[in-house]
C-alpha cells in the first residue's frame, strides 16, 4: 500500500487536473482530509506532507485526536459530522471551521460559546470559526441539513451571531445515487446557493468527498472533503 504521502500527492494531483479542465484555479479548492475512524499517526504523517485541514465526523473522536495532536501547531480541525446543541461547548474553542449548522437554534448556541482559534489555526484573520450550513438537498429522511425552504432563515440566524463566519453551504449527496443523480444534487445546492445572495455572501461550497470529487470541482466547491482515497477505506 503506498503512504500518506503518496496518496495526498494523487489526491492533490486529480484538483489540479480537475480544476483546469473546469477552469479553474486549483489554488481556489482547499482539502480537507477527513480522518474520522484513522489513528493519530496517520493524521501526523499527512501533516508531515504538508496538509493542515482535517475534517472529523464526531466530537468526542474529534477532542480525542486533537489532544493528541496538540503539538502540530497549524493543523486546523472541520468538524463535518452532525453537532448536537449540547455539546457545542465541548468544540467551540477548538475547530476553525463548523460544516454542518443545521438549525437556528445550534447557530445561536455555537454563537454564543464561539472562541477566535490560535492565529495560526486561521481560516480568515478575524479568527471567527467559518460557518457552513448544511443542506439536505436529497431530503432523505435520516439525514442532517436544513431543508431547502428553510434555508433563508437558517441564514440570517448565523448572519446574527457576531462570533461566527457565514461562509458558505455544505451537502452531502445521497449515498445510493448514481453519479446523475449525484450531479442533480450538487447543482442543485449551486442554485440554492445563486437563490441566496451567491458568491458574495456564500463564497464557499463544501462539496465533494472521494467519490464525486471531479464533479464537485466542476459544481464550483471550494472545499472538497477526501477520508478513503487518503487514508484507505474505514474498517
Ligand atoms: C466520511 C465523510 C466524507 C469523506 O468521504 P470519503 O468518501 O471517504 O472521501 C466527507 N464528508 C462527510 C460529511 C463525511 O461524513
Amino acid at each position: 500500500m503506498s503512504s500518506v504521502a503518496e496518496r495526498l500527492e494523487a489526491v492533490r494531483q486529480r484538483i489540479r487536473t480537475a480544476a483546469e479542465r473546469a477552469g479553474r484555479d486549483p489554488s481556489t479548492i482547499r482539502l480537507v482530509a477527513v480522518s474520522k475512524t484513522q489513528p493519530a499517526e496517520a493524521i501526523r504523517a499527512a501533516y508531515e506532507a504538508g496538509q493542515r485541514d482535517f475534517g472529523e465526523n464526531y466530537v468526542q473522536e474529534l477532542l480525542q485526536k486533537q489532544s493528541e495532536l496538540a503539538d502540530l501547531p497549524e493543523l486546523r480541525w472541520h468538524l463535518i459530522g452532525h453537532l448536537q446543541t449540547n455539546k457545542v461547548a465541548k468544540v467551540a474553542s477548538v475547530v476553525s471551521a463548523v460544516h454542518s449548522v443545521d438549525s437556528p437554534k445550534l447557530a445561536r448556541e455555537l454563537g454564543k460559546r464561539a472562541l477566535a482559534v490560535a492565529p495560526e489555526r486561521r481560516l480568515s484573520a478575524s479568527g471567527r470559526p467559518w460557518v457552513f450550513v448544511e443542506v439536505n438537498v436529497s431530503r432523505e429522511p435520516q439525514k442532517s441539513g436544513v431543508a431547502p425552504e428553510a434555508l433563508g432563515e437558517l441564514l440570517d440566524a448565523v448572519e446574527r451571531e457576531p462570533l461566527l463566519e457565514l461562509v458558505g453551504l455544505m451537502t452531502v449527496p445521497a449515498g445510493n445515487a448514481d453519479p446523475e443523480q449525484t450531479r442533480q444534487q450538487l447543482e442543485a445546492l449551486v442554485r440554492l446557493r445563486d437563490a441566496h445572495g451567491g458568491a458574495a455572501r456564500l463564497p464557499e461550497l463544501s462539496l465533494g468527498m472521494s467519490g464525486d470529487l471531479e464533479l464537485a470541482v466542476a459544481c464550483g466547491s471550494t472545499c472538497v472533503r477526501i477520508g478513503t482515497d487518503l487514508f484507505g477505506a474505514r474498517t
